[in-house]
């Protein structure tokens, strides 16, 4: 998908529940980024992996294998890159994968690390296939062959480089290619959080910014910021300016229900666009299955952002299936905006019928 036009995207950008980064976020997100892993909430797996994986190298004094992180936006993998740095005491340099155009710019950029630093590529599947074949022999041996001149003129330069870490992230492992895959080490899949976890990176958040907030307050906002903590955050601080006006600053379950219904993200955390796309499956293709370009091109979205944003929620919470032949709705999503699932009219009969 054309970056761009991401950004351009209105809908996207006054979306509060959008996962992806924004620069409204921006003045927060620093010093709400935990530092070490023990302030790290969630992803147990990852985490004891990643434990175990850093307590090596620490010992056999050698840099991290190159480490693969791959789950829906806002769910961390920058945080974590800069926690493994950290943990490392090394430096942490980003990047991502649009950034480096030319084979040129990774040469520079692999060049100027100091032996052991970490390297963070964020969508390292949208590299470039001229940038990823610089990326295998840096990976793999940590050296670079850079070709300058043409014809007669060429010449070719053997370069070593330090050890370094590359700390990979992308929402899409299936779109890296395999011969990058395969120079990762280490991967590790993020998962959406649970409404508990979320709630504990709330009350930190608020803890952090010195906003005053009652257990149940946090709990209401995690359980509807969609299992993901870029969310969460941003949800916290709409929901400060209403408990600002409505109850001295406290946040409380009563400021954050009415806070974010008013914004109308609903007690499941889907707003009007997941509830628009849902309907649109519904009332055009009778609930599915339909082909995800065919339902981008109804409600006028990417189809990369209904993959990426809208999906991994809406199944996590059973509304939606994928199956070979397309999308469907589930009964659970048809009853969540008040339809009846197809099939469901007299369920009564349909149980009990033949039995007696
Ligand atoms: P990603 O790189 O996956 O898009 P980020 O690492 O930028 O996500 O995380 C987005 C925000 O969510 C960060 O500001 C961070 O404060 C918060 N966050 C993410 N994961 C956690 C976590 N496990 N514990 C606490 N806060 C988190």
């Amino acid at each position: 998908m054309d970056w761009d036009a991401r950004e351009n995207d209105l809908d996207l950008e006054n979306r509060i529940v959008e996962p992806e980064y924004s620069p409204e976020d921006a003045e927060v997100e620093n010093p709400l980024r935990p530092r070490a892993l023990a302030e790290y909430i969630g992803q147990e797996k990852a985490k004891q992996n990643l434990t175990v994986f850093i307590e090596a190298a620490r010992q056999r004094r050698e840099p991290l294998d190159h480490v693969l992180l791959y789950g829906p936006p806002g769910l961390g993998k920058t945080t974590l890159a800069g926690i493994i740095a950290n943990e490392l005491g090394v430096n942490l340099r980003i990047t991502s994968g649009p950034a480096i155009e030319k084979p040129g710019d990774l040469a520079a950029l692999l060049t100027n690390l100091n032996p052991g630093d970490v390297l963070f590529i964020d969508e390292v599947h949208r590299l470039s296939r001229a940038v990823e074949e610089i990326l295998y022999p840096a990976m793999e041996d940590f050296a670079i062959d850079i070709v300058t001149g043409k014809g007669q003129m060429a010449a070719s330069y053997h370069l070593p480089l330090p050890k370094f870490t590359l700390v990979g992230a992308t929402t899409r492992a299936g779109q890296l290619s395999a011969p990058l895959r395969d120079r990762f080490g280490v991967i590790l899949r993020l998962e959406l959080y649970s409404a508990e976890e979320l709630s504990r990176i709330v009350t930190r958040s608020a803890n952090i910014l010195g906003i005053a907030i009652e257990p149940d307050g946090a709990l209401e906002i995690a359980a509807r910021s969609r299992g993901t903590p870029r969310v969460a955050n941003r949800m916290l601080r709409r929901v400060r300016d209403f408990a600002q006006v409505m109850s001295d600053g406290v946040i409380t379950q009563g400021t954050a229900r009415t806070a974010l219904d008013r914004l109308e993200i609903d007690a499941l955390g889907l707003d009007a666009n997941d509830r628009r796309m849902l309907s649109a499956m519904i009332r055009f293709y009778g609930g599915g299955p339909v082909g995800l370009e065919t339902l981008a091109a109804a409600i006028g979205e990417e189809a990369v952002t209904i993959e990426d944003v809208y999906e991994p929620y809406l199944m996590q919470i059973g509304f939606l299936s994928r199956t070979p032949r397309g999308r469907c709705a589930t009964a659970a999503a048809y009853r969540h905006l008040g339809l009846t699932p197809p099939g469901a009219e007299n369920p009564q009969q349909s149980l009990f019928s033949g039995g007696a």
